[in-house]
């Protein structure tokens, strides 16, 4: 756990979060500032910053976590599709330094990305 990161304490429970999953490996919530009619936030219980600093065996957790997903979307409300989006550094404007996969839907998403 990073003392500073937002996400870890999050996941440590010191900050509250709307969860709507969570398992050794990871915690998916509600993000604070929606940009699709359902918009959560899958956050491996694991601190790295991005998927460049991630080791194999994160990488590993990371596919387990995945997997997962694939078998919540129903219950989260995400049987119509969803997009899944990773920002990295400053090009991505990725704003926190702790690795999240953004998982977005509940209705049609723009067909443009950028
Ligand atoms: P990114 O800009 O890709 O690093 O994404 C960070 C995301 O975290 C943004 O979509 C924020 O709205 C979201 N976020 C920041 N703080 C919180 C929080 N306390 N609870 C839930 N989501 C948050």
């Amino acid at each position: 756990m990073e003392n500073n990161c937002i996400f870890c304490r999050i996941i440590a429970g010191e900050i509250p979060s709307r969860k709507f999953y969570e398992d050794d490996d990871m915690l998916i919530i509600a993000d604070i500032a929606p940009q699709a009619k359902k918009h959560y936030l899958l956050l491996p219980k694991k601190h790295y910053a991005n998927i460049v600093e991630m080791s194999a065996e994160d990488a590993a957790t990371l596919a387990k976590c995945l997997k997962k997903l694939g078998e919540l979307t129903d219950e989260l409300g995400l049987q119509d599709g969803f997009r899944l989006v990773s920002n990295k550094g400053e090009n991505g404007c990725q704003s926190v330094n702790h690795l999240h996969i953004h998982i977005l839907g509940g209705e049609k998403l723009s067909e443009k990305m950028a």
